[in-house]
């Protein structure tokens, strides 16, 4: 076995402290701050027989063990313990202060001057890439967003639309996408029809928001930016792809599947630097990882950019909530894919993106 290091390009080191208190509702609060009704509910199911409910109760204890840790060095240190050692993480934060929930303990300007302090320290720093955040609500000019880049030397930028706001938000238009492009920094954001909303936002416009045509754009105004849609699309259109018989009312991922989209905008050559990450949708769904092997597999020239613009990435600690550890679905899908194409998205292809290697 040939050595590689292996770059995560999705992870998430944030705590319950970066959550709004009354996120996702604050009828939960008590559930939040005592694991141990949350273990006696999932006793309490199993002794009632429902046993499937009483696994995904347990599963919700160990994803809200993972939030309730004291700090993001924490969360590193457990992260750490299913990688080889010289592994790299890109690290991405969030903004919740927008979505109508509270403010978060932490402001942002404190989440990233944490990760800051963990990135130079001489323990994780060389296993740390830091991405800065952005919600346009919060900071029309970008003002944070900048300080993160230029003064404390974050990587890239990542958004999360689903929160509230359109990737063609003029703040990110005129304050972030000229620069970025100009810089080479790659922007990561969040493209799947799950996932945090803020309060009230009806699904179809956080959908629309998260939509792969609603780039087009900004990857039209910006062709050398380089834009990750993150989660190829979501666990709803590759379910929805890997199922088309399965009886189902009207729904969008059946007719405009964004698995099948994000591959199309890729292999045409037209977007050349749209990328996709595998993050939560494969590590999630092992039986998804044939169809990948599948896609990356083939000597035409729309594979090979495919081949080139997907990235190794698991989205911890978002899995917690599932039951394979992180370790055994990365070994199962480098199983799967073979050491050269494992080698491809979890080493070459981060280089390129975070422009380290042309
Ligand atoms: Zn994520």
């Amino acid at each position: 076995m040939k050595h590689i290091r292996i770059t995560n390009c999705h992870t998430h080191l944030f705590t319950s402290a970066h959550v709004p208190d009354s996120y996702p509702h604050w009828a939960l609060r008590p559930l939040k701050s005592s694991p141990n009704l949350v273990t006696f509910i999932a006793w309490i199911l199993s002794l009632l027989g429902f046993d499937e409910a009483a696994v995904q109760v347990r599963r919700l204890r160990r994803f809200q063990e993972e939030t309730a840790s004291s700090s993001q060095q924490e969360v590193l240190e457990h992260m750490r313990l299913h990688y080889p050692t010289d592994t790299r993480f890109v690290v991405l934060p969030m903004d919740l202060s927008q979505i109508g929930y509270g403010a978060p303990s932490v402001p942002l300007a404190d989440q990233h001057d944490d990760l800051h302090r963990l990135a130079t320290s001489a323990d994780f720093g060389p296993s740390l890439i830091p991405f800065a955040t952005i919600d346009p609500r919060a900071d029309p000019q970008a003002k944070e967003l900048w300080r993160a880049i230029d003064s404390l030397g974050f990587k890239g930028i990542k958004i999360y639309p689903r929160l509230g706001f359109s990737p063609t938000d003029p703040v990110l238009m005129e304050h972030v996408y000229p620069r970025a492009e100009q810089l080479g920094l790659p922007v990561m954001t969040h493209c799947s029809r799950g996932g945090v909303k803020q309060h009230g936002l009806p699904d179809r416009i956080a959908d629309h928001y998260t939509d792969p045509m609603t780039y087009l754009p900004v990857l039209k105004r910006f062709p050398d930016l380089k834009v990750c849609l993150a989660h190829f699309g979501g666990q709803r259109d590759w379910e929805a792809y890997v199922n088309p018989e399965l009886p189902s009312p009207y729904h969008d991922e059946r007719v405009r599947n964004w698995q099948v989209m994000i591959r199309q905008m890729i292999c045409s050559g037209d977007y050349p630097n749209l990328w996709t990450d595998i993050s939560y949708t494969l590590f999630d769904f092992e039986e998804y990882i044939p169809f990948l092997r599948t896609f990356l597999t083939g000597d035409d020239e729309g594979t090979e950019r495919l081949r080139s613009r997907v990235l190794f990435g698991s989205d911890f600690y978002m899995t917690r909530q599932e039951a394979l550890s992180e370790r055994a679905v990365c070994i199962r899908l480098r199983n799967a894919l073979g050491e050269e194409l494992f080698h491809r998205i979890a080493e070459v292809n981060p280089e390129v993106w975070l422009g380290e290697r042309a």
